[in-house]
């Protein structure tokens, strides 16, 4: 009949739900279609691939969703089907998870050093916010590691070295024993093939010679637990090849010094009768000593669940023995799968998403820890690391940073001189703004520039202290450079007005004012003057200290360039601009305000006229100033288009607007940058001219 052909993916997943499997079947078709005409290296259909990532997911019991997504996990990156289409075909959560796998697929491993390797296991972690997108990942790693012999010898390496720091790890960490140890031997073969042949041929030679001791010692085993009317499946438990290997590497050992390649596992019915058998095996040969341990009253934070002991057995030969009940070897031997079981119900997801995230934490601080112990964990969507974000170098090392780190803290966390040099940004090779939040695995790049200097304005985002600590400290002694030439001019000035020429101020005269202001140095007492701690023609007084001090007279005003940077403040009451008549404020700690001479703030706060410096503009300046006007214009469509319009044609840039009012009038404020009075005329006039706009006043208070 059509459409009844035999499906490979029947079959595969018999405990789900009909309707489930029917979707399973769905997500074949489709991926067989978006996959036709693809081949592996190995020159089977590509279907193929995706096909036994979804059995081997289906061995652990997965959920359909997880299945589904398995089958689909390379449409996206190989056959450029968009996400859209999947959340139409097979809904969002399978989309989610396809996607997160197709994530994880586009960052590759690239830098050496181990610390790296750890940080970069906590970026995939961190990435897949979904744990079924890892175990999808580790089923996919699976599949290719057993299956590369297809590949080419330097590609082969790279994959099996990157399996083995990476994904070998994950799955020990989550308690997927047997992907573990499958992962590790497959890794060692294609690392080391010759060491590989080598060990195996020993390691079956020396199974074939103990196997008359390992055999006795299970009968007797089994034998002393049935007289003591112990029901128990025993079983020997052999370690895998990768851990004898480094237990040599580590310890130095020949293989014929490895002794304990032997273990057996005793399942028993419930928790009362472990510890009956522990005490029936203790009796059976001596325990070592300080080598029992009770999971089960103090199980691991992860839940697993045993008891350890290592007794001496015949000829001297140490033998490890794990007790357990039948729950909780499920646990131990599939981890992730046997509570991530189809059946789970979604009423209890929020208490699963609390312990999967207790469960991630614990994992977390454990991280480092050599183990080998058998972790476990139920299941589904957290926050892995709530307070840190992982991205790349453009070298590809990983950096760990805040969450909400911009790229200015990523740069000055490559180095100081990056921060203070630089420009901007490339993320993932596309130009961002410096103050964009940094995502996991983002590829950042900073461009600088030798003239780039520190923002003020990046103390707004910037979130480490290191970026916050050098910004400061850059703008403290640029204010500090500044203030000290402000300072100079000033004193400068009042020499003049006292008659004085400044060269007959020598380095004796310098030095005893410091000793009698017990200031440090003259940087120091030109600071003070440019900051308003002191003021120049009292300074000038002292220096002269009486002698040849004619007649004062009224100083010269102070020539202002706009140039002066932080020693110089425009006031934001009034907003000078070259053309007004302007006065200084010297206010302490602050340096130079420059008001307007009609500046209503000025005027009704009386300063003190000794704080008070008469001063002029520069006949040229060339740098923009903000201005502030109101206009009060009808409520039209499309009036504010046509002011802002007229206001970029008069060469005038919007720094800010706001609006107030209803009704049929509106009241605009802008704040404009111009060069000065006559380019303010020209941008009011031009305003003037559009209809609507009723009203037009610049605003000084
Ligand atoms: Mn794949």
């Amino acid at each position: 009949m059509p459409g009844e052909e035999k499906l490979p993916i029947r079959g595969m997943a018999g405990y789900l739900r009909p309707e489930d499997a029917a979707q399973l079947e769905a997500a074949y078709r489709f991926s067989e279609a978006a996959h036709r005409g693809q081949f592996r290296i190995s020159g089977e259909p590509y279907i193929s691939h995706p096909l036994a990532v979804a059995g081997i997911l289906a061995e652990w019991r997965l959920d359909a969703q997880t299945l589904c997504a398995a089958l689909l996990h390379d449409v996206m990156e190989d056959t450029s089907v968009p996400k859209r289409q999947i959340i139409d075909l097979f809904g969002q959560p399978v989309a989610d998870l396809v996607d997160g796998v197709s994530k994880l697929d586009r960052i590759e491993f690239q830098t050496k050093e181990d610390a790296q390797a750890e940080n970069f296991r906590k970026m995939l972690l961190a990435m897949a916010s979904d744990v079924r997108v890892i175990l999808i990942k580790l089923a996919d790693r699976l599949h290719n590691m057993r299956t590369l012999d297809a590949m080419y010898p330097a590609k082969r390496k790279r994959i099996a070295k990157e399996t083995l720091e990476i994904y070998a790890q994950i799955a020990n960490r989550m308690g997927l024993n047997s992907i573990y140890q499958e992962l590790e031997d497959l890794s060692f073969k294609h690392l080391y093939p010759l060491r590989y042949r080598v060990l195996n041929k020993a390691i079956k030679a020396a199974r074939g010679n103990r196997r008359k001791v390992v055999d006795k010692i299970l009968e007797n085993i089994v034998q002393k637990l049935k007289e003591a009317g112990i029901d128990a499946q025993t079983t020997g438990r052999e370690k895998h090849l990768y851990s004898i290997y480094r237990k040599m590497v580590e310890k130095q050992l020949s293989f014929s010094e490895v002794q304990d390649i032997y273990g057996f596992r005793v399942v028993v019915k419930d928790i009362p009768t472990c510890y009956h058998a522990l005490g029936v095996l203790h009796s059976l040969y001596k325990p070592i000593h300080g080598k029992f341990k009770d999971y089960i009253a103090l199980p691991k934070s992860n839940g697993y669940q045993s008891l350890h002991t290592s007794l001496f057995g015949p000829y001297g030969t140490p033998i490890e023995i794990q007790i357990r009940t039948a729950e909780m070897h499920k646990i131990a031997e599939s981890g992730v799968a046997s509570h991530w079981l189809y059946k789970s119900s979604e009423s209890n997801l929020n208490e699963m998403q609390r312990k999967t995230h207790q469960w991630l934490q614990s994992l977390l601080e454990s991280l480092g820890e050599s183990t080998d112990s058998v972790e476990f964990l139920e299941h589904l969507k957290v926050d892995l690391f709530p307070d840190e974000i992982y991205v790349f170098t453009p070298k590809g090392k990983i950096l760990v940073l805040p969450k909400g780190a911009t790229p200015v803290d990523f740069a000055y966390s490559v180095h100081t001189d990056i921060g203070s040099r630089c420009l901007s940004v490339r993320i993932n090779g596309e130009l961002k703004p410096l103050r964009t939040h940094l995502r996991n695995g983002d590829t950042v790049e900073i461009l600088t520039a030798p003239y780039a200097k520190p923002n003020p304005n990046w103390l707004e985002y910037v979130i480490t202290g290191k970026a916050k600590t050098h910004i400061r400290h850059y703008l403290k002694t640029m204010q500090y450079e500044q203030s000290a030439q402000l300072g100079e001019r000033l004193l400068n000035q009042a020499f003049a007005a006292l008659k004085i020429p400044s060269e007959s101020i020598d380095d004796g005269k310098w030095e005893r004012l410091l000793r009698n202001t017990g200031a440090k140095s003259r940087q120091d007492i030109l600071t003070d003057i440019g900051l308003g701690r002191r003021l120049g023609i009292v300074v000038a007084k002292r220096l002269l200290s009486g002698e040849g001090a004619s007649q004062e007279e009224k100083p010269a005003p102070l020539v202002i360039r706009g140039s002066e940077g932080m020693a110089v403040e425009f006031a934001k009451c009034c907003y000078p601009i070259p053309g007004d008549d302007i006065l200084g404020v010297i206010k302490k700690e602050q340096g130079l305000t420059i008001h307007t001479h009609d500046c209503s703030y000025v005027r009704k706060s009386r300063v003190d006229p000794a704080k008070c410096l008469d001063v002029e503009w520069d006949s040229d300046i060339t740098r923009q100033f903000d201005v502030s006007i109101r206009l009060e214009v009808r409520n039209q469509r499309g009036v504010l288009a046509k002011v802002a319009a007229e206001i970029a044609a008069a060469g005038s840039n919007i720094e800010n607007i706001s609006m107030e009012g209803e009704g049929s009038y509106t009241n605009i404020n802008f704040t404009l940058q111009v060069s000065n009075r006559v380019h303010l005329a020209q941008v009011m006039r031009a305003l003037r001219r559009i209809p609507d706009v009723s009203k037009i006043i610049r605003v000084k208070s």
